[in-house]
């Protein structure tokens, strides 16, 4: 893809001048602290080059889904979590508009750091305000998006801004649109999707997508027991999307007519209730007996997935196999996690919890591209247009 040659922050004029960057701090919290820092880290490299060229830098991102302005939302902490990585003070605005805000950027000097609040403090911002976009226009002369996580939302500092700013694309975002659409429309073959996780309604449209590309689909998680219950299996207590059955009998339809195999689990780990301390059994078949939950797929599973996973010359990875939060579900994902780390081939991997069971087997550093956006790599994936990456390139409109 190109549609970022024109509007990359390498080509910016950014000397002298400030910089609204919209960033994607929107990371967990425990304590009043910074629980996981890893999307705080994939923003340095922009703000770096930033910094480096001279521009003053005022970073915008949203925290959570604040109702009001619920004190424990505050950036307060990420403004202090990057002031450490990036060695230099952060200060924070009270506010992502208003007099503090605009007399802070106005004095902020080359290569120094402000944070605005909260983003989503500001009613406007979800509803896409154009007064409030333009209001956020002036603290600034150029505007950078390099938050990708959020760019599948049309909101007041993912969108509307850009209409009032010259507007370029951060390294994270260019690079995370780069990589996933040369997944989707450029693999190397055979294409594996390994397809998991609990949000089967998020993920169908991937799947729609993928079944007429991907030469197999692997899925795993909770994701198993719509297509089970579809075919006519008993799923005991199994967590059934039931919004999602009617959609996976269409999957397995559309799987029928083309030329893309897609691979259920032949045998299944199950529990008693979803807590690590369940009665466990495992079962060697698929249909799940009353009383129990599947949890996660079994050794058979796992090791048919991860030879495909082995010989294929692309593997997308979305969604965990089971459970793997508890300890004894994790096996399957952990299995499937190796092959993917393992693999000859291009390995991309996004969603949330699929990264967080990387980074906890300690296997990221092993995968070729690890997404920061749950549901914008997703909606990419799919071939929607992202409000994020469509307000960068105006009128042009190009599909990253
Ligand atoms: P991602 O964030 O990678 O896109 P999801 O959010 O869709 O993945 O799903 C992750 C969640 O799915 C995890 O919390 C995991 O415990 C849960 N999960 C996976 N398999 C099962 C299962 N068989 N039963 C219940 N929950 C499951
Ligand atoms: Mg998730």
């Amino acid at each position: 893809m190109s549609g970022f040659k024109k509007a990359s922050v390498r080509d910016a004029e950014v000397a002298g001048r400030r910089v609204l960057v919209r960033v994607d701090f929107n990371v967990p919290l425990d304590d009043g602290e910074v629980a996981d820092d890893t999307r705080i880290r994939a923003a340095l490299p922009t703000i770096e080059l930033l910094r480096e060229r001279g521009a003053a830098i005022v970073l915008t991102s949203h925290l959570g889904r604040p109702k009001d302005r619920e004190p424990e939302l505050s950036l307060r902490p990420v403004a202090a979590r990057l002031g450490e990585l990036i060695g230099a003070d952060v200060e924070l605005a009270p506010g992502l508009v208003g007099d503090d805000a605009e007399a802070l950027a106005s004095g902020l000097d080359r290569g120094r750091l402000l944070l605005l609040e909260n983003s989503r403090y500001e009613p406007g911002e979800t509803d896409n305000d154009p007064a409030l976009a333009e209001r956020l226009s002036a603290l600034a002369d150029v505007y950078v998006n390099d938050a990708f996580g959020a760019a599948h939302r049309a909101h007041a500092t993912t969108a509307g801004v850009a209409q009032h700013l010259p507007a370029y694309a951060g390294l994270l975002l260019e690079r995370e649109a780069v990589e996933l659409a040369a997944v989707r429309d450029d693999p190397a073959p055979p294409l594996v999707v390994v397809l998991g996780g609990a949000k089967v309604s998020d993920k169908v449209g991937v799947l729609e997508r993928f079944i007429d590309v991907a030469d197999e689909i692997l899925v795993g998680g909770a994701m198993c027991f719509v297509f089970f219950r579809a075919q006519g299996h008993e799923t005991g207590d199994s967590l059934v999307e039931e919004e999602g059955v009617e959609l996976a009998r269409r999957v397995l339809d559309a799987a029928e007519r083309s030329g893309c195999e897609l691979r259920l689990p032949a045998d299944l780990v199950l529990g008693r209730e979803f807590d690590a301390d369940t009665e466990r059994r495992d079962l060697d078949g698929v249909d799940v007996p009353e009383g129990w939950m599947g949890l996660d797929v079994g050794p058979r599973t796992a090791s048919a997935y991860a030879d495909v996973i082995g010989a294929a010359g692309t593997v997308l990875w979305n969604g965990p196999m089971g459970a793997f939060e508890l300890e004894p579900f994790a096996a399957g994902t952990r299995a499937v996690a190796e092959a993917v780390a393992a693999a000859p081939g291009r390995t991309v991997v996004g969603g949330g919890d699929s990264v967080a069971a990387l980074e906890e087997f300690g296997l990221a550093e092993r995968i070729d591209w690890v997404s920061t956006g749950g549901g914008a790599s997703l909606e990419l994936l799919e071939g929607k247009a992202l409000p994020g990456i469509e307000a960068l390139l105006g009128a042009e409109a190009v599909r990253a």
